[in-house]
């Protein structure tokens, strides 16, 4: 019989867990909520006991697994798997992650950060086609990425490698809450988005259902303004046309430099769908270097909530 592997998705308010084939078929799931009291110390613990709990009670045994792969917010130091700076789990100190769960479930693991294996995940069984070069960005609250280069994550020099959401898309444009202006983030974020909206509604004076709500101080989202810009609102049309069209030159960039196979977007903003991402395409052809307009291909993601699981268990297919 073909050993398992486990996938454990670490996140500010659940922990997702999932045991799947050593082939990325997903056998069984489970969740827990996050307890980042007392300094985020339960969660190792918590972890360590709910994968120990379900072997159990599948009927499973530890021999029947090649090891645990997690992704987690944070900085992961992949010497010694190790996190820290994980602030929505309160990890402000190095938490030795692999050390306990490898003490407390006998088994191999190994960690990475959580925009990483949602990349892995999408390459592996979602969009991605199991490609050797494949990107992928993700619109939630922020926008994160992960690359991989020639089969393998691009984690650079101190781990910050594949920060797709920090790059420069607009010199001098809003500020991020990373310190800079004019990344990304704030323009392709649903945060961002709905600031592009209210900045275009204070200089728009015609006919526009957003506009009327953003004037008269209705609370918008991201989804409200693909929405109405779906029903052919004459300035939502125009902040998704400015979000594809940031989204494009990012991506263009990137594709620019690693020629991927594929450009995968995922995360919440993505569920505008093709209409978001025509609009992506059309910038890409604007900004993309002739051969990689050709040869580079953008997606959406198909895995959705899955995509964290599934990569954080391909972690652990070293171990076989
Ligand atoms: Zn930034």
């Amino acid at each position: 019989m073909n050993k398992k592997l486990i996938g454990v998705d670490l996140g500010g308010t659940t922990i997702k867990f999932a045991i799947l084939t050593d082939t990325g078929e997903v056998q069984q799931k489970w969740s827990l909520r996050t307890n980042i009291l007392d300094d985020g110390r339960h969660i190792v613990p918590d972890i360590v006991e709910s994968i120990n709990h379900h072997i159990d009670i599948y009927g499973m045994t530890k021999d029947q697994f090649i090891g645990i792969g997690m992704g987690t917010p944070g900085t992961v130091n992949f010497a010694n798997g190790t996190v820290k700076g994980a602030f929505n789990l309160n990890w402000r100190e190095s938490q030795p992650v692999q050390e306990l769960i490898e003490e407390g479930t006998g088994l191999k693991f190994v960690v990475d950060n959580d925009a990483n294996v949602a990349a892995l995940g999408e390459r592996w069984k979602g969009a991605g086609n199991n490609s050797t070069d494949v990107v992928f960005i993700t619109l939630g609250t922020g926008v994160g990425g992960g690359v991989i280069a020639n089969n393998q994550l691009v984690h650079g020099a101190v781990g910050a490698g594949g920060e797709l959401g920090h790059m420069n898309v607009q010199p001098g444009g809003y500020l991020c809450t990373c310190g800079n202006h004019g990344c990304l983030e704030r323009y392709a974020s649903a945060t961002g988005i709905v600031q592009l909206a209210q900045d275009f509604a204070e200089q728009y004076v015609g006919n526009s259902k957003l506009s009327a709500m953003i004037n008269d101080g209705e609370e918008i989202t991201s989804k409200i303004v693909f929405d109405l810009a779906k029903e052919d609102d004459y300035l939502a049309v125009k902040v998704a046309e400015k979000v594809g069209y940031y989204l494009g030159m990012a991506s263009a960039n990137v594709a620019n430099i690693l020629d991927p196979e594929f450009i995968v977007i995922g995360g919440g903003v993505s569920a505008a769908g093709d209409f978001l991402l025509d609009f992506v395409k059309n910038s890409f052809q604007e900004f993309a270097f002739p051969t990689v307009r050709e040869s580079t291909k953008l997606k959406l993601a198909e895995l959705g909530n899955d995509a964290g699981v599934i990569g954080a268990a391909s972690l652990a297919k070293k171990f076989m």
